[in-house]
């Protein structure tokens, strides 16, 4: 019932081979739990009218949160992942676990408090009052291990190291609570907002760091340590005398990012928004910088290409805000090396919800995880008789 098209039973019948009766005591349930609500008569032909029944979206709740270097962002959506309210702070993340979840518990449960849903997740799972809260989905800029919901060695979070962030935030709402690295995230929201007929997508947040989330047969890559798509220390050619902070030379990160961008220029910058600044002021040397970025990102990508043959690659991430000239790069360098049966319906294109994408894959990962089958007959299960 996930693509909030209304149905009846007969119809659902049809499309699971279940039998009437299974399906009608399933719907009973799931109104029960407040998942399902019946909708507008279908208009029949003579006889009686039968019900259609659709998924709630209003009925519970989840929190996306985005946990950023330098900033947090916590918004409460329905179940369609559409925002009822959001607040946002500027908190820098090496002020360690505790302060900034302390943020993201207080931000919560304002929100929470204001949509009139109690923020210890009492009302979770209940068919009563307003959008019970069912899960909570929170990206973090390092790599998570998202089985345990803890960073691994994660550079820019120092203190975070192996942190319980899920049991942390699970305490304070008193639900489940999925966390994942913020270029996971990131695809999800992407492909949900904006490619959602698209299985097979990889998105590339070019930023401080360079990073890629991949989805193949519609479902998030992970991999076994969850570092699939960890591309910012691949070797690039060019780079051969370039030191990374990896301690490694010649990864993409020393070239293309942000940062390495700004060394290449001579300029003192500490965002990626100058450079695109210099960009779109038509600064030549800034123009020819960014360009060469996307060729570097491009090779590596040209590697992607042919072992995951995406139909679209997005390119995300502050520095695609630089445009055409970075995506242009990326092209030059995947049409010019990769196999043209590959490219030959390759979408590489900049991001259609920019900064929005994060917020909302920790939105969508939540809902994903709540409304799982695997939850949906715990909570059936757990239903009084
Ligand atoms: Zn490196």
């Amino acid at each position: 019932m996930r693509d909030g098209q209304a149905r009846t039973r007969s119809e659902l019948a049809a499309i699971t081979g279940l039998a009437r009766s299974t399906v009608a005591l399933r719907i009973d349930a799931l109104m029960k739990l407040g998942l399902l609500r019946p909708v507008n008569d279908a208009i029949s032909t003579g006889g009686r009218p039968s019900t259609q029944f659709a998924l709630n979206v209003t009925g519970h709740s989840v929190l996306g949160v985005d946990v950023g270097a330098s900033h947090v962002r916590v918004a409460l959506t329905d179940l369609a992942g559409t925002v009822i309210d959001e607040r946002s702070e500027l908190i820098d993340i090496a002020r360690g676990p505790v302060v900034v979840l302390e943020h993201v518990m207080t931000m919560g449960s304002e929100l929470l408090a204001q949509s009139g849903e109690a923020a210890d997740g009492t009302n979770a799972g209940g068919a009563g009052g307003p959008a019970a809260l069912i899960a909570v989905g929170v990206g973090l800029p390092g790599p998570v291990e998202h089985a345990s919901g803890r960073p691994i060695n994660p550079p820019i979070m120092p203190g975070w190291d192996r942190y319980d962030v899920g049991g942390a935030l699970g305490r304070h709402f008193g639900v489940p609570v999925l966390v994942d690295n913020d270029v996971n995230i990131m695809a999800l929201g992407e492909r949900e907002l904006a490619w959602s007929g698209v299985d097979d997508l990889m998105f590339v947040k070019v930023a401080t760091g360079i990073g890629a989330g991949v989805i193949s047969g519609g479902v998030l890559q992970r991999g076994a340590q969850g570092t699939a798509g960890d591309l910012g220390h691949v070797y690039v050619s060019r780079g051969a005398d370039v030191f990374c902070r990896c301690g490694n030379r010649g990864c993409l990160e020393a070239l293309a990012s942000g940062a390495a961008i700004s060394r290449a220029l001579g300029i003192e910058t500490t965002s990626s928004g100058d450079i695109v600044a210099l960009v779109r002021q038509g600064d030549i040397e800034a123009i020819q910088a960014v360009r060469q970025a996307g060729r570097d990102l491009g090779e590596v990508l040209t590697t992607c290409v042919s072992l995951m043959n995406p139909s679209t690659i997005v390119i995300g991430g502050a520095l695609a805000a630089a445009g055409e000239f970075l995506i242009a790069g990326v092209r030059e360098a995947i049409y010019t090396r990769a196999t043209p049966f590959a490219t030959q319906h390759l979408d590489i294109t900049q991001s259609r919800i920019g900064a929005n994408a994060a917020i909302a894959g920790a939105s969508v990962m939540a809902i994903q995880f709540a409304l799982s089958p695997e939850r949906v007959d715990a909570m059936v299960a757990a239903l009084p008789d």
